[in-house]
């Protein structure tokens, strides 16, 4: 008599493990020297993935889960970062956008691939829509394209929606707070949070022709809070003239 509840219980269990299997966990953003695992940073169309955040996992919504298309081979600045050392090191900062309009990650790509000087792909590495579900753009291995001829161990991160009178969801901005907790690297000289305007004033203090309201005033106004309270208010004095273009 008790076989049969019994046999149930177990293929319950079983269904439910196979129906969630656990997401892997990639450790390379917390590592100094490569890892195996920072190989998923490099793939063009990689599952979902979490990072460590402090205490907690955040979930990355991989390019295969949401159907991204190819990189576009007529595209611009699709360069990777060299793969033969720990990632980690080469990141000094990030830079917070916001996307003007709503988008989903797959109508993103659509814009960035077909705008006039069309990218090889989202010019981000993160997408956050207003539910807080983080999106990967590009691979975090391949360089940005976010922030003119400042892409290079410059992480992107845009919210989507238009964030100069509206504040984002607080989902929104918790999440931002996780990344940026998740993407900081414990070996690497970070210069800090920085917003698309706060890099466009630094790069061209004479030049307001190159100036950009992104991420509007009112997440720009958030995201100084939030590298305030993590201790992570831009150093950077001035742009490296001999940045590497990309
Ligand atoms: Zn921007």
């Amino acid at each position: 008599m008790s076989r049969l509840p019994l046999s149930l219980l177990l293929f319950g269990l079983f269904t439910l493990s196979a129906a969630t299997p656990p997401l892997p966990l990639i450790t390379g953003l917390q590592a100094c020297q490569g890892l195996p695992e920072q190989q998923r940073f490099w793939a063009e169309n990689g599952a979902n993935y979490r990072l460590q955040s402090g205490p907690e996992t955040i979930t990355v919504i991989g390019r295969q889960t949401w159907g991204a298309r190819p990189p576009l081979p007529a595209g611009r600045s699709w360069q990777a970062y060299p793969q033969d050392a720990a990632f980690c090191p080469q990141i000094q900062r990030v830079t917070v956008h916001h996307t003007h309009s709503e988008y989903t990650a797959r109508s993103l790509q659509q814009r960035h691939q077909t705008q006039a000087d069309p990218k090889a792909d989202i010019g981000y590495h993160f997408l956050i829509d207003s539910e807080g579900q983080i999106y990967e753009g590009r691979p975090l291995g391949i360089i940005g394209s976010h922030s003119e001829k400042d892409n290079r161990g410059n992480i992107g991160i845009a919210l989507s929606g238009d964030f100069q009178e509206q504040p984002p969801t607080r989902a929104q901005t918790e999440t931002l707070r996780k990344l940026v907790m998740a993407l900081r690297c414990p070996c690497s000289d970070w210069d800090g949070v920085w917003t698309h305007r706060s890099r466009k004033q630094l790069q061209f203090p004479d030049a307001p022709e190159h100036h950009t309201l992104c991420p509007g005033d009112v997440l720009a106004a958030e995201v100084e809070t939030l590298a305030k309270n993590l201790d992570l208010t831009p150093k950077s004095k001035e742009i490296s003239k001999n940045a590497p273009k990309s």
